[in-house]
């Protein structure tokens, strides 16, 4: 097995972060030799971190103008430890960060690059890398002959390194900053407590646009089904998707429900989350919808249309009922 370098960069700690320790975990499964490079305000709490993970050299690159995610200086920063580690597989967690940056560093170094991996296993003696297409539609096992050969895993696909911490030693590697344009003037979050995507949760409740059209008494309950679902995510602390027709109708800045934004939107122009259940309320469970939900196992629908979607094979359970009721219920019983 050819020497492999997995590049994380550290968070706002100095730390690393889950992607990035399951970065680690997927390549110490491959065996072989391991460098890391930290990129980072500062690295050495990082370098500390994995310090048990038996990587035979640690390189680093640190300093206020590698602290902010900058295409400019994390590709320059990149682009440098590749170099100095001359790694032919680059292993790196599917970050927006390292998502934005690679593909150029791959360019740059003349290799290239695969994202969106999902597995990661030895054939005959070389990697082997999962990736799905077509969104999510097919998959396909690739393994390439070009190096260095760069390749970013998806979140929630490995298991994480872990192990304790000890005193680790990096090598400084020299990167002038780069000029850039874009300066960070600060971050704006929601609330920890508004947070409502939850990629670790064992539950995904899904919304559709049935929650902000007119019900039974030919009125529009927006503020209720804000209730009712806030109250239900905050209790379960399960995570939120929409359909689409429920964040395009969000992001047009109609009545509807506040805290859902396109990054919520699940489906085929959507994201693809790993939860163990799925409940889905007041959508119908169309086809490009439903494409989203294909790591999805269980699956349950509440719906007011016998025919609807999510009816015709594509959920365990469907409760025919009103979304509003059920879900007043089950939040009383929870104890909302
Ligand atoms: C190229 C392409 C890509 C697309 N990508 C995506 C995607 O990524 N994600 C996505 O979601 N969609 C996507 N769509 C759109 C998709 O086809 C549907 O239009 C969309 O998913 C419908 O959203 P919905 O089910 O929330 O709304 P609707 O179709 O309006 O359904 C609302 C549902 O709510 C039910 N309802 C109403 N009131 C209640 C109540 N009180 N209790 C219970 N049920 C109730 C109704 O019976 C109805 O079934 C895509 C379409 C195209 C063409």
């Amino acid at each position: 097995m050819e020497p492999i370098l997995l590049l994380a960069h550290t968070e706002a700690d100095g730390t690393l972060a889950k992607p990035a320790l399951e970065a680690l975990g997927a390549a110490l499964s491959l065996g072989g030799e391991l460098n890391v490079g930290l990129v980072g305000a500062e690295v050495q709490p990082a370098a500390n971190q994995i310090s048990g993970a038996g990587a035979k050299r640690i390189l680093g690159v640190a300093g206020e103008a590698f602290s902010q995610p900058r295409y400019a200086t994390d590709a320059a920063a990149a682009e440098a430890i590749c170099r100095a580690a001359g790694a032919g597989i680059v292993l790196a967690p599917s970050t927006s960060r390292w998502s934005r940056a690679l593909p150029g560093v791959a360019y740059r170094l003349g290799g290239r690059v695969d994202t969106h991996s999902t597995g990661l296993e030895l054939r005959n003696g070389a990697p082997a890398v999962t990736r799905w297409f077509y969104r999510q539609r097919m998959e396909a096992v690739l393994s390439r002959e070009q190096r260095p050969w760069v390749v970013l895993l998806d979140p929630g696909c490995f298991a994480a390194w872990s192990g304790p911490a000890g005193t680790a030693t990096v090598e400084n590697v020299p990167v002038e900053a780069p000029p850039t344009r874009t300066t960070v003037t600060g971050v704006q979050a929601p609330k920890a407590d508004e947070q409502t995507i939850r990629p670790d949760a064992k539950l995904l409740f899904v919304a559709g646009a049935g929650w902000t059209k007119k019900q039974a008494d030919g009125a529009i309950h927006g503020r209720e089904a804000e209730t009712l679902i806030l109250g239900f995510l905050r209790t379960t602390k399960s995570s939120l998707g929409g359909s689409k027709s429920l964040v395009d109708a969000s992001g047009e800045g109609e009545a509807v429900l506040g805290f859902m934004t396109h990054l919520n939107q699940i489906g085929q122009t959507g994201s693809t989350p790993r939860h163990r259940k799925g409940l889905s309320t007041c959508c119908h469970g169309e086809e490009p919808h439903v494409v989203g939900w294909r790591f999805v196992n269980e699956r349950r629908a509440i719906n007011l249309d016998p025919n609807c979607g999510w009816a015709r094979g594509k959920a365990d359970v469907v409760y025919v009922a009103d979304a509003f009721e059920v879900m007043r219920h089950v939040n009383q019983l929870l104890g909302a």
